[in-house]
């Protein structure tokens, strides 16, 4: 028999995620062409944010932890925002719904000072407002408590 396999490989792709070798199809399509870096597990679960928080920290010159630290450290997670409680378990296409939130914005992405957020009370805190702050608008303004039900996460 020779040892020739036919072109298994153009049936998979390599994640950089999860380091794990997959069938295409459980990639996305990019809408630029072409198929993303990160499986569909690693965007549910929010691995493939690494690409933003690493760029962004070496914009604004913040200290970021490495894409194995990350990995460990979300793997540790509980899948709730740390605001509002929503569970990020349905995080859509894209992981959109999930983001990873800098508690004190320019102490950088480093494990003691991230938090997961859904991507609402990311955009609602920012970095005008606190921990503290931002956990008392969660609890003045319910608002944010109901997107489940209200389908917020699937708009
Ligand atoms: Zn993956
Ligand atoms: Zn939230």
């Amino acid at each position: 028999m020779p040892n020739y396999k036919p072109k298994p490989r153009k049936m998979e792709k390599f994640c950089v995620g999860c380091e794990q070798t997959k069938p295409r199809h459980e990639f996305y399509e990019m809408t630029r062409g072409g198929l993303s870096k990160y499986c569909q597990d690693c965007h549910r679960l929010g691995m493939s944010k690494y690409h933003n928080m690493k760029y962004h920290s070496e914009m604004m010159d913040f200290p970021c932890l490495s894409h194995a630290e990350f990995r460990s450290w979300l793997d540790q997670q509980p899948r709730v925002c740390h605001y509002c409680g929503i569970s990020l378990e349905d995080t859509g296409r894209e992981g959109d719904s999930l983001t990873i939130e800098k508690l004190v914005p320019h102490l950088g992405y480093v494990p003691e000072n991230m938090v997961v957020a859904c991507w609402r009370c990311n955009k609602v805190k920012g970095d005008v407002f606190n921990e503290q702050e931002m956990k008392k608008i969660v609890k003045e303004f319910d608002f944010i408590h109901r997107p489940v039900n209200n389908g917020y996460l699937h708009s």
